[in-house]
């Protein structure tokens, strides 16, 4: 199933939730909808599921036009943040519950409910209540009950974030492999770039309801449309050298020839190297973080910035060393925060 928003705006009485977006979600893709808090991804996703009805604009799906269709007849399965268990239910009731509504025969709704519990590795937990599982297990549950029916479409509102860092890793993947298996179109929402940039075929980054950039993950990694995908993307966030004069340009990249165009520098922490000259910089902070360690570095004409060094190189706190950016990777940014060179 191909989903296409054609204009749509999503107006709450004087908030513009969501404004005169467009966007093509491909058939069997895993699409994020990444972006800061409020910046409309869920109004979004509301509206593909029908519990909301855009202001203005169309959504089609496979070139149907289900913009005032009931989010039951649509064919989507949701997950939610909370999971929206029944409590009073077991676990194979619940995932049960959706075939019910739609008046599939006991016997058959069994096998099928039993069949999805198997999918996401929970066929043992049939008879618990959602109270007697843990957060992972529950969540689970929810995935079964959101692939049950063999929706066209699986909508997924932040449904790792009451997990705990380890579980959120293990809980992506297998959501990713379940996506791939059943070949769904999928969309799904998170305020976690890391989490967007790992799972998906695209990333939709939003903005004040508006869509920064839409692009692939390894894209929009490396080529930030603007000074807003450039500082979102990226952890440790990418260093940005805002307000750049002449000679702050030369000193970071000799190579580059100034113009009144250039407003703003990025550079992430792993392309910048500590080499024999350079720019001459005191190290202020050593962190090891896994296999590299990064620090924190400062010099009198830029404010503090960070960089990557491998882990077996020692580096000395309040030593001085010499810094070179790799000037391939280097972003420049006008004034209005547009990405002109990288
Ligand atoms: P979060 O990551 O915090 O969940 P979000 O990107 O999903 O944020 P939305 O929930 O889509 O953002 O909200 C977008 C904007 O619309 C916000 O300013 C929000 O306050 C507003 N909004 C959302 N729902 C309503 C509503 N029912 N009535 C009024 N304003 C709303």
């Amino acid at each position: 199933m191909t989903i296409h928003l054609k204009n749509i705006t999503m107006q709450f009485k004087d908030t513009v939730a969501v404004n005169r977006l467009n966007l093509t979600i491909p058939e069997g893709e895993l699409v994020s909808l990444l972006g800061p808090s409020g910046c409309g991804k869920s109004t979004t996703l509301f509206m593909i599921a029908g519990l909301l009805t855009p202001t203005e604009g169309e959504i089609y799906f496979s070139g149907e036009n289900v913009t005032k269709k009931s989010p039951e007849k649509r064919n989507i399965g949701m997950v939610f943040q909370n999971y929206a268990l029944y409590p009073h239910m077991s676990v194979l009731k619940n995932i049960m519950f959706p075939l019910k509504m739609q008046k599939v025969p006991s016997n058959e709704a069994k096998k099928r409910a039993i069949e999805a519990s198997k999918l996401v590795e929970i066929d043992h937990l049939l008879d618990r209540k959602p109270s007697e599982l843990s957060g992972g297990q529950q969540q689970r549950v929810a995935i079964a009950r959101a692939i049950v029916r063999e929706p066209d479409v699986l909508l997924l509102d932040e449904p790792l974030s009451n997990l705990d860092a380890k579980l959120r890793l293990s809980m992506r993947e297998e959501i990713r492999e379940i996506q791939q298996r059943l070949n769904i179109t999928t969309l799904f929402v998170t305020h976690d770039q890391e989490e967007a940039l790992s799972i998906s075929d695209h990333v939709v980054l939003m903005n004040q309801g508006k869509i920064e950039q839409f692009a692939t993950p390894t894209e929009i990694y490396s080529e930030p449309t603007s000074l807003f995908a450039a500082e979102f993307i990226g952890s440790p966030p990418m260093n940005i050298f805002k307000d750049v004069s002449e000679a702050q340009l030369k000193a970071l990249c000799p190579n580059v020839p100034f113009s009144n165009e250039i407003a703003s520098i990025g550079i992430r922490p792993e392309d910048l190297l500590i080499k024999d000259d350079g720019l001459k910089v005191t190290v202020k902070l050593v962190e090891t973080v896994g296999k590299d360690t990064l620090i924190t570095v400062e010099h009198d004409h830029f404010k503090r910035f960070k960089l990557f060094v491998h882990k077996d190189e020692y580096i000395e706190q309040n030593g001085e060393y010499y810094v070179q950016v790799n000037p391939e990777n280097m972003l420049i940014f006008d004034k209005e925060g547009q990405c002109i060179h990288h």
